[in-house]
């Protein structure tokens, strides 16, 4: 399956060609052409990676990547028409992976989007020690055993797995559910997280995956290495 790659930019011919280029180095673009749609967009049909136009009719490019840092990892590579602007964005610590300065030439942006994809997938098998999750099948896959998970318990875990080490609040792991699972509150969410947890503690009793950080909500964070015939919890 090829990576999906939306790219939000107003100026459609800059739009179709950029869509052109990835389009033939295998990729599957989306164009959108204001920045109202963006966010909505990404939680709905989350892409592999993204290219965001600052300047956009609508919400513009620095709010949108603001938002989708609150739900989503997916990586971000912002394209700007001022060289000048790019040290004052890297000082905003909006979360993006990279930046791109207009004009540029398509064939640097699209290896500009497989460096940010390469990294985030090393970042991604590196962190979480062989875990799989099969969206197809609805399960969690390690070591030639698997387990069988709700949608809710899924996305739950999918969210976590997404950010290795990183620390989820309740409402960001609510805010990442499909719109249809909007309705879980945060006490369903530690209910939820926690039948997840039972159930993959009765097929790998060895591991600790999921764990809770006082005050603050959930994290993922398994690595095989330390955590085997270890009972001491690895505190980092
Ligand atoms: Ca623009």
């Amino acid at each position: 399956m090829s990576d999906k790659v939306l790219i939000v930019e107003d100026e459609p011919k800059l739009a179709s060609l950029l869509a052109d280029y990835l389009r033939q180095a295998g990729f599957e673009p989306t164009i959108l052409d204001h920045g109202d749609t963006v966010v909505e967009q990404v939680r709905k049909s989350p892409p592999d990676a993204l290219l965001l136009d600052l300047m956009l009719p609508g919400k513009d490019g620095l709010t949108i990547c603001r938002e989708l840092r609150e739900f989503s990892t997916v990586p971000i590579l912002i394209v700007t028409a001022r060289i000048e602007e790019v040290d004052r964005l890297l000082g905003l610590e909006l979360g993006a992976d990279d930046y791109i300065c207009k004009p540029f030439s398509p064939r640097e942006v699209v290896s500009r989007v497989k460096a940010v994809l390469r990294r985030a997938r090393m970042t991604e098998t590196a962190a979480t020690g062989g875990v799989v999750l099969d969206e197809g099948r609805l399960e969690m896959q390690l070591d030639n055993k698997a387990v069988a998970l709700t949608t809710v318990e899924f996305q739950l875990l999918r969210q976590l797995v997404s950010a290795p080490g990183r620390i989820f609040s309740r409402d960001q792991l609510m805010g990442g559910m499909y719109q249809d699972h909007r309705v879980v509150s945060d006490r369903t969410i530690d209910s939820h997280i926690k039948k997840l947890r039972r159930k993959l503690a009765e097929t790998w009793p060895q591991y600790e995956f999921i764990h809770s950080v006082y005050g603050a909500g959930y994290r993922f964070e398994f690595d095989p290495a330390s955590t085997a015939g270890n009972d001491s919890a690895a505190g980092q």
